[in-house]
């Protein structure tokens, strides 16, 4: 399993690297098999793998799905993010994902609308030139580094803190895909489903669970393990669901360049004896 990343970010989302240059970084970390799983798109991956053709590298294909789901007892939605893998037949996938392009276009807007009676500023401008004016592509992590530079916060987490974050006043719910049909369109895809980082949701243990059992129960394949930073008792959690839920697993580092130069290209935690990973599925 050395040598697999299956959860990384390009410039086409909100990563550094333009994919070509993911390919020749991930070359140089030794890794022979790399998803490239930028968020609601899967317009870097031509570039990706026209590059990986003349080196030992294999590209998956890849996309990190904006997605959400509810709990009846509570009646609330949470957001949750879907990593489909190995897509033969991707057309399904990319019709929806029009329509996810779409929702984030707005979104990016109207989170900008919210943030001009707090800043006293319109930052859509700025904001849309970090993605070369397609607004499809904007993400927070855009948005956070905009009010970095205008001097609005010192750091992008202030900014997600102060503003952008849920609960806070330029917070714009992603009204994406149910997990349901997400799982759904990556299988009709002929991909696999991954539930990404299933304890960064700020969810209770017992709504890990839940979340975790019913992504099971929708055809889910793989849980992607938390990186080794976390708590022991966190991965222990998760290793009992997975063993429980009878789910594979899957790696990942959530690479994104230098918006987070704390995160390694092809730092992966350790699979665990027995978890099957996802990769030994990969056509
Ligand atoms: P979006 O898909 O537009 O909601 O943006 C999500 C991205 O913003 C995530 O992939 C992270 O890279 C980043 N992000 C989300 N929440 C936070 C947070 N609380 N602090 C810092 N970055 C965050
Ligand atoms: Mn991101
Ligand atoms: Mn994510
Ligand atoms: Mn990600």
């Amino acid at each position: 399993m050395q040598g697999v990343d299956l959860h990384t970010h390009s410039n086409i989302s909100d990563g550094t690297l333009s994919p070509e240059q993911l390919v020749h970084a991930a070359l140089e970390k030794g890794i022979h098999t790399l998803a490239l799983t930028d968020h609601d798109s899967m317009d870097g991956l031509k570039l990706a793998e026209k590059v990986a053709e003349n080196l030992a590298i294999k590209m998956i294909s890849g996309v990190e799905i904006s997605s959400q789901w509810s709990r009846p007892s509570t009646k609330k939605n949470y957001g949750v993010h879907i990593v489909a893998l190995n897509m033969q037949n991707p057309a399904p996938l990319l019709a929806l994902l029009e329509q996810q392009k779409q929702i984030r276009a707005v979104r990016a807007k109207q989170i900008c609308d919210l943030l001009i009676p707090l800043i006293g500023e319109d930052i859509y401008r700025d904001v849309i030139a970090k993605v070369d004016d397609i607004p499809d592509r904007v993400t927070r992590t855009h948005i956070a580094k905009t009010l970095v530079e205008k001097g609005y916060v010192s750091r992008p987490q202030q900014a997600f803190d102060k503003y952008i974050k849920e609960g806070k006043k330029a917070y714009v719910k992603f009204d994406g895909l149910g997990l349901q049909e997400t799982i759904q369109v990556i299988h009709e895809s002929q991909g696999f489903a991954v539930l990404a980082h299933p304890t960064r949701y700020d969810l209770s243990a017992t709504n890990i669970r839940y979340l975790i059992e019913i992504f099971a129960q929708f055809g889910g394949d793989a849980i992607e393990l938390p990186p080794a930073i976390e708590p022991a008792s966190t991965r222990q959690m998760v290793d009992r669901m997975i063993e429980q839920f009878g789910l594979k697993v899957s790696v990942g580092s959530d690479f994104h360049g230098d918006n987070m130069p704390w995160i390694k290209l092809g730092n992966i935690p350790r699979v665990k004896e027995g978890q099957v990973g996802i990769w030994e599925s990969f056509r």
